[in-house]
């Protein structure tokens, strides 16, 4: 058995005991190697490292690459303008000027000329990259946050899957005994042999 799960979501009329606080769950990890499944509430799902870890996609992770990369521009850019003042101010007075300077052009180009004289050409330019910058790291963010909603493969801690093997040796050794004890006495009621023993069904997948 491998420590893959899979998070599903059963029908309200399945919802089976949480396996940390015991409340009622309709969300349940299975295990296609196992076959092996356990419900839980979704809230433990998160932040929880005692009990799960996320497996993300190879997606997820480069794009998390992707949003520390452009962070790291982020904060230099940052830090740059910062010396000159705080930046989101001083971008707003660079864009602010730009605009006014668009609209005299054409009425008094003379007027436009010496207002622009005081920010250089290069400011500009580093100040236009910076937004830039600031807009390409929300789209990342937003993009890596959808994917993290979107994961639903799990891994179970070690002490958590060392348990659920055990259980599922335990599992199949009463398994084994019905069988024996079916084959032994072949005068027993098998309805009586079932109560003895209990068998688990296997989770049907409700709507996600
Ligand atoms: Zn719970």
């Amino acid at each position: 058995m491998i420590n893959e799960y899979i998070a599903r979501k059963v029908a309200l009329k399945d919802m089976q005991p949480c396996v940390i606080c015991s409340k009622p769950a309709t969300t349940v990890l299975y295990n296609a190697s196992g076959p092996d499944w356990l419900y839980t509430c979704d809230i433990h799902l998160q932040d929880n490292p005692q009990f799960v870890m996320p497996v993300y996609s190879t997606e997820y992770n480069e794009a998390l690459v992707q949003l520390k990369l452009v962070k790291e521009k982020l904060d230099r850019l940052a830090s740059a303008q910062n010396q000159l003042g705080s930046w989101d101010g001083w971008v707003t007075k660079i864009f602010s000027k730009k605009g006014k300077q668009q609209k005299n052009d054409s009425k008094n180009p003379d007027l436009a000329a010496t207002e622009s004289d005081d920010i250089s050409p290069e400011a500009r330019n580093d100040a236009e990259v910076l937004l830039e910058t600031q807009k390409r790291y929300s789209k990342i963010l937003d993009n890596v946050t959808e994917l993290q909603k979107k994961n639903r493969k799990y891994e179970l801690t070690k002490i958590m899957f060392e348990s659920r093997i055990l259980r599922k040796k335990a599992e199949q050794l009463n398994c084994e005994r019905y069988r024996k004890e079916q084959e032994n006495y072949s005068n027993t009621d098998p309805e009586e042999l079932l109560r003895k023993h209990s068998f688990p069904s296997v989770p049907k997948q409700g709507k996600q």
